[in-house]
C-alpha cells in the first residue's frame, strides 16, 4: 500500500492582487498592516481566525507586558504605544499604568509599576479591526495560507484556503506574521524550531462571585520559580495531531481546575478558553543576522526599533533589520514571534509590545520594497523616525 496520494495538478484562479499582504492578524500582523498601509501599500491581511489580536485576544494573553526599561524609562513607541493605548480606550481590565498615563517623574516611575496592563481581549480585538478599515486595510478572514508560488526566487502568489475553495493571492511583498513562520516554511525559506519545546498552558477565564477573573493556568517558565508544570509532555507546534492533543489536555485541565471551586451557577461560570493554541515559541526564520542577549544596550546602525525585557527591569535591545528577513526569498520578511533571534532573545521577543515593534518595522518595509535585503535602512529609518519610533536606545 502506498503512504500517499498525488494530488492532481490544478489551474488557481489568481483573484486578487496586493501591494504587500500581511499573514497572521495577531499583534504582529496587525501592527505591519497599519504601517503597510500608511507607507501607502494596497495592503491585504490574511487571517485564519475570524477575529484579530492572535494569542493576545483569541489566546486570553491579555497583559499588555511593559513599554518601558523598568527603570522608570519607556523605549517602545510608535505603534507599539498607540495599539497598547488603544486596547485600554474603553477602560483597564486591571493594572491601570497610572504613574505612565500621568506626569511623573523618571524616578517616580521606576519605582512603580511598569508601563504594562491588563485589557478586554474582545474590546481590543474589535477595536483593531476598526483601526485597520480606518486605515484602509482590506481583511479577509477564516482564510488559511497552506502554500505558496514561489518564482525566481520571490513569492508570485500565495495559495489560500476558505469557504470558497483554494485560488491564489499575487502579493509583491509578504509579511509572514503567523507566529510560526509557516510561510517562511512553505515558500522554502530557512527557518529553525524551539527544540526545548513548550510546557502546557490552560489560561482562561471564569466568573468568580460576580468578577471575571483571568487564571494564569501554565505560567511561563523560568518566570517564576513556583511555577509547576502541568504536565511533563512538551509540544512543539507544528505538528496539527499533537496541537490537537495539546489543546484537548489543556481543556481537561481547565474543566477540572474551574470545578474545583464549584459546578456552574450564575455567580460561578466558566466564561472563557482559548480559541488558538496556547504556544509560545515554535518554528522562526533563521535569518542571516539573528537577534541575541549578547547585544543588549549596544546601539545597532540598522536598528528599527527598541525592546525591552518583560522578565527583569534594566536590559534593553536594539532590534537589527537584517533579523526580520531570510537569506532566499527576496520579497518575505517577519514579524512578531518567529523572527530571526537566539533561544534566550526568543523567549523575551516574542511578548506583545515587541511584536509591535517588529510588525512596525515589517510593515514600513513591506510598503517601500520587494526586495528587502536590497531595501536601504536609512530610507526606513527615516520613514519609521518620523512615525514616533525611537531607534536607539
Ligand atoms: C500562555 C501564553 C502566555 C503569554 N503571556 C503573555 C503576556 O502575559 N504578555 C505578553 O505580552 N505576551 C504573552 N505571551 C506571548 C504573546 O501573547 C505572543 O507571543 C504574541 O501575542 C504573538 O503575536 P504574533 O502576532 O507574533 O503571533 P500570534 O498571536 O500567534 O498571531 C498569529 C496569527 O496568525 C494566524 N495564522 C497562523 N498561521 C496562519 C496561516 N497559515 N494562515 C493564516 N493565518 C494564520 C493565527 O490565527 C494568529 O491569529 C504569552 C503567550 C502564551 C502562549
Amino acid at each position: 500500500m502506498n503512504n500517499f496520494v498525488m494530488e492532481p495538478e490544478r489551474r488557481l484562479e489568481i483573484k486578487e492582487k496586493y501591494d504587500a499582504v500581511v499573514v497572521g492578524g495577531g499583534i504582529a500582523g496587525i501592527s505591519a498592516a497599519i504601517a503597510a498601509a500608511r507607507g501607502g501599500a494596497k495592503t491585504l491581511l490574511i487571517e485564519r481566525e475570524f477575529s484579530l489580536g492572535g494569542l493576545a485576544t483569541l489566546g486570553l494573553v491579555t497583559i499588555y507586558l511593559p513599554l518601558c526599561d523598568g527603570k522608570g524609562r519607556q523605549v517602545s513607541f510608535g505603534i507599539a504605544e498607540e495599539l497598547f493605548r488603544l486596547s485600554i480606550k474603553y477602560g483597564a481590565e486591571a493594572n491601570y499604568p497610572e504613574i505612565w498615563l500621568s506626569d511623573h517623574t523618571v524616578e517616580e516611575r521606576a519605582k512603580g509599576q511598569r508601563f504594562e496592563v491588563r485589557y478586554d481581549a474582545n474590546v481590543f480585538a474589535i477595536l483593531c479591526e476598526q483601526r485597520l478599515k480606518e486605515e484602509g486595510v482590506d481583511i479577509l478572514y477564516g482564510t488559511s495560507v497552506c502554500s505558496c508560488d514561489v518564482k525566481n526566487g520571490r513569492i508570485n502568489a500565495l495559495i489560500v484556503e476558505n469557504k470558497s475553495g483554494r485560488y491564489a493571492i499575487e502579493a509583491g511583498a509578504v509579511v509572514d506574521a503567523t507566529g510560526d513562520a509557516d510561510i517562511c516554511a512553505f515558500s522554502g525559506e530557512e527557518t529553525a524550531l524551539y527544540a526545548p519545546k513548550n510546557i502546557l498552558a490552560a489560561w482562561y477565564y471564569a466568573v468568580e462571585g460576580g468578577t471575571n477573573k483571568l487564571h494564569m493556568h501554565g505560567f511561563a517558565e523560568g518566570s517564576n520559580e513556583d511555577v509547576k508544570l502541568l504536565s511533563q509532555r512538551r509540544f512543539g507546534g507544528i505538528d496539527g495531531n499533537e496541537i490537537s492533543e495539546m489543546v484537548q489536555m489543556a481543556h481537561n485541565e481547565i474543566l477540572t481546575e474551574f470545578l474545583k471551586k464549584g459546578g456552574v451557577s450564575e455567580e460561578h461560570s466558566l466564561s472563557s478558553i482559548a480559541g488558538i493554541p496556547q504556544l509560545r515559541m515554535t518554528r522562526r526564520l533563521a535569518g542571516s543576522c539573528e537577534m541575541t542577549t549578547e547585544k543588549e544596550g549596544e546601539s545597532i546602525g540598522t536598528s528599527v526599533g527598541v525592546i525591552s525585557n518583560w522578565k527583569k527591569r534594566g536590559p534593553v535591545y536594539e532590534v537589527p533589520f537584517e533579523c526580520l528577513y531570510g537569506k532566499k526569498v527576496k520579497n518575505l520578511i517577519t514579524a512578531g514571534r518567529c523572527i530571526s533571534v537566539s533561544d534566550e532573545m526568543w523567549d523575551i521577543s516574542r511578548v506583545i509590545p515587541c511584536c509591535a515593534v517588529t510588525g512596525e518595522a515589517a510593515g514600513t518595509a513591506a510598503a517601500m520594497t520587494d526586495d528587502f535585503s536590497a531595501l536601504e535602512v536609512k530610507s526606513l529609518q527615516s520613514r519609521l523616525s518620523a512615525a514616533g519610533v525611537k531607534l536607539h536606545i
